[in-house]
């Protein structure tokens, strides 16, 4: 079986958000304090999670990121991927993460089989760097980024979301990194999640000008898409290099039309959209022993709950509903 929802858009990718802690603060997601955090008893089990995948993989979803919030911080995560590797028809299962644990978990995730990591990292400065995540280490982040290439992980992402005045003066840098490495930098537009408009924030930059600035001292070629995980981005090389380049542009270019996921917060809500559309209390479903059709019309009212495209506008609490 496969789920095509009411705009013929096959959904087979399932980003799940693990917990809504997280050991960083960055200024463009989380508040410094007061969080309306999830109580523990309504955060989704290890178990519970599993029976949705176990679920997912019967209707043709077989690709999953686990996000959060911080996938690292929840305890004994490696115990819930491990479960996650077991499942049979997961073809591809990948984790976002900061990287500040990272070095302590890369053997374990190789040894389970994880097949690919994102890591969030928006500057190669350590005070800079300190100063967007409110307190993190780079080395931390650098030496979790060593390990992982040290290791052997193919299609390892590094996350950095463009931001003008804060960190468009390192996108050279960072583009750089790809020169000798097998990574994919990628630069993600800038979300204002709580305004009117996305892009209404002064720090905003679009995907067009993210190019400009690195095509100024670098050859860039065009590379064809969709790969492996590259999702919603467009990616290029710079001419020579090892690695690649991404961009998402969520904001400047949506990409709904290609869209073929759904997002499950830690707290069991099966949501159709990251910025818009509803959600199905999968939760609710999942703890009143439910037959394997309610779990299918729960992912099939959640795919047709899927906007034809995003509203444009932000009123979204990230850490909530995991990036
Ligand atoms: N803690 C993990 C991490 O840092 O990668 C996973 C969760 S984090 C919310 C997932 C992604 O959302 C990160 O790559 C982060 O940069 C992105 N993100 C959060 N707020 C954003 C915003 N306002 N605009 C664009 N991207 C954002």
């Amino acid at each position: 079986m496969s789920i095509i929802d009411k705009y013929f858009r096959n959904i087979n990718r399932l980003r799940i958000s693990v917990t809504d802690l997280c050991n960083l603060r960055c200024v463009y997601c989380r508040p410094e304090s007061g969080l309306d955090l999830a109580r523990h008893k309504d955060i989704l089990t290890y178990e519970e999670i599993v029976a949705v995948v176990g679920h997912a993989v019967t209707l043709g979803i077989k690709s999953f990121r686990l996000t959060g919030g911080e996938p690292l911080v929840r305890k004994n995560i490696e115990y819930l991927l491990r479960m996650l590797g077991n499942v049979c028809g997961v073809e591809d299962l990948a984790i976002t993460t900061n990287g500040i644990y990272l070095k302590n978990y890369v053997k374990t995730l190789r040894e389970i089989g994880l097949f690919r990591l994102n890591i969030s990292l928006d500057s190669l400065d350590d005070s800079k760097f300190e100063k967007i995540t409110r307190g993190g280490k780079l080395k931390d982040v650098l030496d979790g980024v060593e390990e992982v290439l040290n290791l052997g992980f193919k299609n390892t992402k590094i996350n950095i979301v463009a931001m003008k005045g804060v960190n468009d003066d390192e996108f050279g840098e960072f583009a750089k990194l790809t020169l000798e490495r097998d990574l994919e930098v990628r630069f993600i537009e800038y979300m204002a999640m709580n305004k009117e408009n996305l892009a209404a924030e002064d720090k905003y930059i679009p995907m067009a000008d993210i190019i400009d600035i690195i095509e100024k001292n670098n050859e860039l070629v065009a590379l064809p898409s969709p790969m492996l995980g590259s999702g919603a981005a467009k990616t290029y090389k710079i001419k020579g290099a090892m690695g690649k380049l991404g961009f998402v542009s969520a904001v400047s270019q949506p990409f709904c039309n290609s869209c073929n996921r759904l997002r499950l917060t830690a707290d069991g809500k099966l949501r159709s959209c990251l910025l818009s559309g509803g959600v199905v209390d999968l939760k609710a479903i999942l703890r009143n022993n439910p037959t394997e059709e309610q779990l299918t019309d729960a992912f099939i009212r959640a795919a047709n709950l899927k906007p034809p495209v995003h509203s444009g506008k932000g009123h979204v609490v990230m850490h909530q509903v995991g990036g």
